[in-house]
C-alpha cells in the first residue's frame, strides 16, 4: 500500500476510536465520601435501599409487595430520626401525552425537616415500581438519595422547611403526585427537586426545569460541582413521549429541577432493574447533586426572572450559561460573518454543497446500511453491543465525506473551513427553530474558528491552530452530546447519528484535506469503504442480546371468554421467535391495543374472568352524560375501560379526583384502575355524546395459566419482560 493510504487509514481509525469514546466524556466525576463526613455516602444509601427493597420484587401501588416496601421505608425514616406521615388516598390522574385517566389507592409517605413555618422545598421520589421489575434505580435511586440527604440535613440548621415526599403510584400515571397536590402540605411549597431514572448507570442528567428557566439554571450552575446538563436535551425531552411527576406538579409554577440517569435503558422497567445493576457512581452523582441543590434551595428561592438561558456542561466540570437572546444574536452574527468570509475567499456554493451534500449523503448511506442489516436481522440487533452499529453509521459518514472531499478537487482548506462553519451554523439555526436550547452547541467552536481567521494575517498558523482548537472543543461538547444521545436514542433510529456525527467528522477531514488529496479518490474511498464494511460486518455478526442487555420479551395469555377466543401473545422487539415456540405465530394486534406482537392460538383458561361494571346512575346535561359505575374486578389486578377514538370522553375519576382528559391527543381512550382497591371502586365518567359508547373492559393479573409452562421454559436465555410483564389478560365488552 502507498504511504498516504496507510496514513489516511490510521487517521480514519483514530476518528472512529474517538467517536466510540464519547461516552467517557460524560462519566460523572464523583468520589465516594468518607463516612461521618457530612457528605453523601453512597454505601450507606445503597444499604438502606437494599433493606427497603428486600426480596426485590415488583411493588406497584396498592399491592401486597408495596405494603412490605412501605413498612420498611417507614422503618428507615424512623431510624434516621424523622417522623413519617402516611397519607392514604384513592386518587386518579389524567395521563399525559395520551388520552386517559388512571386511578389507584396510593399511600404517600412524607417526612418534614427544618423550621415549622415558611415556604417549603419539596424533594420528590416515588417508591412504587412498575409491575414488571423491582425498580432499584427507578426510583430506588431517588428514595435512597432522599433518605441519605434527609439524614444529613436533619442535623443542620435549615432556614426553611424541607418536605421529603416518597410518593406512590407514579408508574401508574403520576397518581401520588396528583394526590399530594390535594394535600394541604403542598400549599407551602415553592420549589421542587424531582429524582427519577430511565437507566441504571452513567451520569445523572438534569433534563428538565421550570420555564422560563433562568432562576433554576442559575441555581443549578451555582450549586452543582459536577453538572451534566444542556439546553438541547431539556428541549428534546419536551418533544419525547416521556413524563415524570413534574408534569403533574407543573401547574403550581414551582421552581423545578428534574434529575435522572439514562445509562443502559435495557434494564429499565424490567426485572433487570435490581440493586446490583445500579452503578455506585450513578447513585453518588445523584446524591451529591441532591444534597447540593437542597442546601442551595434552603437558602431561599432564587428570584423568578422571565428570561430563558441556554446552557451546557463542559465534560461534567462546569456549566456554561448565557441568555437565549444573546445566543440567538451570536448565531446570526456568525452566520453573516462566515457567509462574508466564504464569499470573499470564493467557492461558497461549492464548499457549502460539499458539506451539506456530505451530511445528506451520509444520512442516506447510513439509512441504507441499517435497512440492509435490519433485513438480515429483525429486532434490535444492536442491543447487546450498540457500539458496532454506531461505528457503522459513523464510518459511513466518514466514507461519504472523504469521497466528496477527494472529488472536491480545487477547494482548499481556506475555502472549505468557512463553508463548513456556515453549513454548521445553518444546521444550528434549523435545530434552534425546533429546540432553541440547541443553539448553545453552535456558538463557541465557530467563535474560535472565526478568531483564528481574523488573526491569520498577523500569524499565518493562527487559522489552522484555531480550527484544531475548535474541533477539540466541538468534541468536548457536541461529542459528549452524542455520547448522551447514544444512550437516550438506544431504540433507534440509528441512522440519525449520521447527520449528528457529520458535524464532528467533516471539520476533522477538512483539516486533513491535503492528505486526502494525495491519497486520491480511489485510495481514500478504498480506505473508508473497507472501514465501513468491517464495521457493518461486525454490526451484522455481533450477538443481539447479552445477559446484561437482554431482549424485551413478555409472554401473555389473552382471552375473551364470552367470544370463546384465546391467544398467546409475545410482546418483543420484532425479532423472530425461537424455533422452540411451536405453533403458528403471526404478527398482529389485539382489539384493545394497537401494539404489534406475535400471536398464536391458545386454549381458554377456565379460571380467566373479565372484569365487569355496574351502572349505578346516569344523568344528562344536553348531550353530555355523567355516569357513575362500580368496577367488579373478578380476580383481576388491573382494570382498563378502553373506548374508541370517537368516544368523546371528557373526564373520569373518583370522588375528589375526577380529571379531564386531554382530547387534543390522539388514539383510544383508556380509563383504568390498578390494585386491590379497584374491586368495588366507584368511578365517574363524563361522556360528551348521547349515543352509547362501546367499551372494551380489559382485566389483567400477574400469573400466567399453567398451560403457559412450555412457553415460559422456551423463552430465550437473554430475554426478559420489559415495559410489559408476563400476565393473563382477559377482556369483555360493555356498552354504556
Ligand atoms: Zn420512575
Amino acid at each position: 500500500m502507498r504511504k498516504p493510504v496507510i496514513l489516511l487509514s490510521l487517521l480514519l481509525v483514530a476518528i472512529l476510536a474517538a467517536l466510540s469514546a464519547t461516552g467517557l466524556l460524560v462519566q460523572p466525576s464523583v468520589s465516594p465520601a468518607p463516612a461521618e463526613s457530612g457528605l453523601f455516602s453512597e454505601p450507606r444509601a445503597r444499604e438502606r435501599l437494599a433493606y427497603i427493597l428486600g426480596e426485590q420484587r415488583p411493588h406497584p401501588a396498592d399491592s401486597a409487595n408495596s405494603d412490605l416496601v412501605r413498612a420498611r421505608l417507614i422503618a428507615q425514616i424512623q431510624q434516621i430520626g424523622l417522623k413519617p406521615i402516611v397519607r392514604d388516598q384513592l386518587a386518579c390522574n389524567e395521563l399525559y401525552k395520551q388520552r386517559g385517566v388512571s386511578c389507584a389507592r396510593v399511600r404517600n409517605v412524607i417526612a418534614i425537616l427544618g423550621p415549622p413555618g415558611g415556604k417549603a422545598v419539596l424533594l420528590n421520589a416515588h417508591y412504587d415500581s412498575t409491575p414488571v421489575g423491582p425498580g432499584a434505580a427507578d426510583d430506588g435511586i431517588g428514595v435512597a438519595s432522599l433518605l441519605e440527604v434527609g439524614a444529613i440535613l436533619k442535623d443542620r440548621p435549615l432556614r426553611r422547611p424541607v418536605i421529603l415526599l416518597f410518593n406512590e403510584g407514579e408508574e401508574l400515571g403520576l397518581i401520588g403526585a396528583r394526590a399530594f397536590l390535594a394535600d394541604p402540605l403542598s400549599r407551602n411549597v415553592d420549589s421542587l427537586l424531582n429524582l427519577e431514572a430511565r437507566g441504571v448507570r452513567g451520569p445523572v442528567n438534569m433534563f428538565e426545569t421550570s420555564r422560563p428557566n433562568a432562576a433554576a439554571i442559575d441555581l443549578f450552575a451555582r450549586a452543582v460541582k459536577n453538572p451534566i446538563a444542556n439546553s438541547l436535551s431539556t428541549d428534546v425531552y419536551r418533544l419525547l413521549p416521556n413524563y415524570t411527576d413534574v408534569n403533574s406538579f407543573a401547574e403550581r409554577g414551582w421552581l423545578t429541577l428534574n434529575l435522572a440517569p439514562i445509562g443502559n435503558e435495557t434494564r429499565y422497567h424490567s426485572p433487570g432493574d435490581d440493586v446490583a445493576a445500579l452503578d455506585p457512581a450513578t447513585l453518588q452523582h445523584m446524591g451529591d447533586q441532591t444534597l447540593a441543590l437542597a442546601e442551595a434551595l434552603c437558602n431561599g428561592t432564587p428570584k423568578a426572572s422571565g428570561s430563558e438561558r441556554i446552557f451546557m456542561d463542559i465534560a461534567g466540570r462546569t456549566l456554561i450559561t448565557l441568555p437565549l437572546v444573546v445566543g440567538a444574536a451570536l448565531l446570526i452574527g456568525f452566520l453573516i460573518a462566515f457567509a462574508a468570509i466564504s464569499m470573499r475567499r470564493g467557492g461558497l456554493l461549492r464548499g457549502a454543497a460539499t458539506v451539506l451534500g456530505s451530511i445528506v449523503g451520509a444520512t442516506i448511506l447510513a439509512w441504507l446500511l441499517m435497512a440492509l442489516i435490519g433485513a438480515l436481522r429483525a429486532g434490535m440487533f444492536w442491543r447487546a453491543q450498540p457500539i458496532w452499529t454506531h461505528l457503522t453509521v459513523y464510518a459511513a459518514t466518514v466514507f461519504v465525506a472523504v469521497a466528496l472531499l477527494a472529488v472536491g478537487g480545487t477547494l482548499d482548506r481556506t475555502r472549505l473551513r468557512p463553508a463548513f462553519w456556515l453549513a454548521f451554523l445553518l444546521v444550528g439555526g434549523a435545530i434552534g427553530l425546533a429546540a432553541p436550547g440547541g443553539i448553545v452547541f453552535f456558538l463557541f467552536p465557530p467563535l474560535l474558528a472565526f478568531l483564528g481567521m481574523v488573526a491569520s494575517p498577523r500569524w499565518k498558523h493562527a487559522e489552522q491552530a484555531a480550527s484544531i482548537a475548535a474541533i477539540l472543543l466541538l468534541y468536548l461538547t457536541w461529542g459528549a452530546m452524542l455520547g448522551l444521545l447514544e444512550e437516550l436514542l438506544n431504540g433507534g433510529p440509528m441512522w440519525l447519528f449520521a447527520p449528528l456525527g457529520s458535524l464532528l467528522i467533516i471539520p476533522v477531514l477538512i483539516e486533513t484535506r491535503p492528505l486526502i488529496a494525495r491519497t486520491g479518490l480511489r485510495g481514500a474511498a478504498a480506505a473508508a469503504g473497507a472501514m465501513t464494511l468491517a464495521c457493518s460486518l461486525a454490526a451484522a455478526a455481533a450477538p443481539a442480546y447479552s445477559a446484561d442487555r437482554q431482549q424485551r420479551f413478555a409472554i401473555q395469555h389473552v382471552s375473551e371468554p364470552n367470544a370463546g377466543m384465546a391467544w398467546w401473545s409475545v410482546v418483543d422487539d420484532g425479532a423472530l421467535l425461537p424455533n422452540s415456540f411451536a405453533g403458528h405465530w403471526e404478527r398482529g394486534d389485539l382489539p384493545f391495543s394497537a401494539r404489534l406482537r406475535w400471536l398464536a392460538a391458545a386454549p381458554l383458561d377456565p379460571a380467566a374472568k373479565a372484569p365487569t361494571v355496574q351502572l349505578l346512575s346516569q344523568s344528562r346535561d344536553g348531550n353530555a352524560r355523567s355516569l357513575t359505575l362500580r368496577l367488579i374486578a373478578n380476580g383481576n389486578e388491573r382494570i382498563d375501560l378502553v373506548a374508541p377514538v370517537d368516544a368523546d370522553i371528557r373526564a373520569a375519576g373518583t370522588a375528589g379526583f375526577v380529571r379531564s382528559i386531554d382530547r387534543s391527543e390522539n388514539g383510544k381512550y383508556v380509563v383504568g384502575c390498578f390494585g386491590r382497591s379497584c374491586d368495588g371502586l366507584t368511578l365517574r365518567l363524563v361522556i360528551g355524546q348521547a349515543r352509547p359508547v362501546r367499551f372494551l373492559i380489559v382485566g389483567s393479573k400477574a400469573p400466567l395459566p399453567p398451560s403457559a409452562a412450555t412457553l415460559l421454559a422456551a423463552r430465550p436465555l437473554h430475554a426478559r419482560p420489559q415495559y410489559n410483564r408476563d400476565e393473563s389478560i382477559t377482556f369483555g365488552r360493555v356498552v354504556l
